[in-house]
């Protein structure tokens, strides 16, 4: 179906575009963007004035690995996610090199939502006493799963290695940690870390200052456990220092790693994360994450501008991830399209460490396309009121 999406306010950070202005989709991919586009043979208009019309979001960090025998935390990638305005969602290494390729069959080539992937160091990937064993962890074997498909492999993820306490010989402190960057070596890709500091043999400076490349991703940046403020509550100069580097750092929501009291005051110092994602899974899909419209807007509440939040759900996680095609509404790019409210009026949103922030104001997602196709539609956009189809 040939769409003109008429008079709603464009949100393009990829494209520098913040105002109101047509969309224009046909075969799929975006055709045109500008004011007052004319509405062709064969093209149905959609009235979103009123409403922000922005890329299709990118959830950098979930668990999808809905068949995976070992493991209950992941969710089918379609949960939660087009309701969001998510039309990319990328599993954060929930498998390993020993079972990507089921992963892949069973749900990344069926999936009707765009499924990309980390490949997680450890062979059998999450969910398991098998995370710490040193033995688990292949580079080699990792590399070679990520290049088969690499198509849909977009990094190496290490998580979960801090329970083999004390380190010695057979578990090295920076094993997991290590081997991922070997991988990300070899095969050009970034790693994604999932990271437990409070031991003095690897200490999260060490992490961002050292061990990370430039690319590489720290998720859960404002878990509890993070030192990202002073006893002053200033903002840790390491962050700042490691993001000169070219460090990136990732919200990763998740179950336990969200925590207001963190995020706040870093945001409110400047220390805004470089991208927004859920680490939704089974443990965490009824709060506190919920979805992407949930975390965005609770970025929003902590006074990040709507078009910075829209940057930090999109074209930021697209060069993340090494796929600028996605997250813009860019002539030709495939047509993966949000189109959201922004309520007003007294909302409340909770984080990790119970605790709640409020706001005036909340991102509502009423229509989402994939590839041009309509996938969520609550409202009813385009469709004939009853009456009119009653014979
Ligand atoms: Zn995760």
């Amino acid at each position: 179906m040939n769409l003109l999406l008429k008079g709603g306010h464009v949100l393009d950070p990829a494209n520098g575009i913040d105002g109101l202005a047509d969309v224009k989709l046909s075969g799929g991919r975006i055709e045109a963007v500008g004011p007052d586009l004319p509405l062709a043979d064969g093209e149905t208009s959609l009235d979103v004035a009123g409403y922000f019309v922005v890329p299709g979001i990118i959830d950098m960090h979930a668990h999808v690995f809905s068949t995976h025998r070992r493991s209950t935390l992941s969710l089918d990638p379609h949960v939660n996610t087009f309701s969001s305005g998510v039309t990319t969602i990328v599993d954060a290494g929930t498998s390993g090199w020993r079972d990507f390729a089921d992963f892949r069959t069973e749900v990344i080539d069926r999936a009707r939502i765009r499924v990309l992937a980390y490949v997680n160091i450890v062979g059998s990937g999450m969910g398991g006493e098998w995370e710490h064993d040193v033995r688990e962890m292949r580079p080699a074997l990792a590399a070679a799963m990520a290049e088969e498909h690499r198509d849909v492999v977009v990094g190496i993820k290490t998580a979960h290695y801090w329970a083999k306490r004390p380190f010695d010989a057979e578990h090295p402190p920076w094993a997991a940690v290590d081997g991922a960057v070997e991988a990300g070596e070899r095969t050009g890709l970034p790693v994604m870390v999932d990271f437990y500091p409070w031991l003095p043999e690897r200490s999260y400076p060490d992490l961002i200052l050292d061990k990370l490349r430039p690319g590489d991703i720290h998720t859960h940046v404002f878990a509890q456990q993070f030192p990202v403020l002073d006893e002053r509550g200033r903002v840790y100069d390491h962050l700042f220092r490691a993001r000169e580097r070219g460090v990136i750092f990732d919200l990763g929501h998740g179950a336990a790693s969200f925590w207001f009291r963190n995020a706040a005051p870093a945001i409110e110092q400047g220390f805004v994360p470089d991208s927004i994602s859920t680490d939704l899974h089974t443990g965490n899909l009824n709060g506190p994450v919920i979805d992407m419209a949930t975390t965005m807007s609770k970025v929003l509440a902590m006074g990040v501008p709507l078009m910075e939040v829209i940057a930090r759900s999109t074209v930021a996680p697209a060069r993340e991830i090494g796929h600028s095609e996605l997250g813009t509404l860019g002539p030709g790019a495939e047509a993966d399209v949000a189109v959201l409210a922004l309520d007003k009026g007294e909302f409340g949103f909770v984080d990790c460490g119970q605790t709640r922030l409020e706001s005036n104001q909340r991102l509502r997602c009423v229509l989402t396309l994939r590839a041009g196709e309509v996938v969520y539609n609550p409202l009813g956009f385009g469709l004939p009121f009853w009456r009119q189809v009653v014979s």
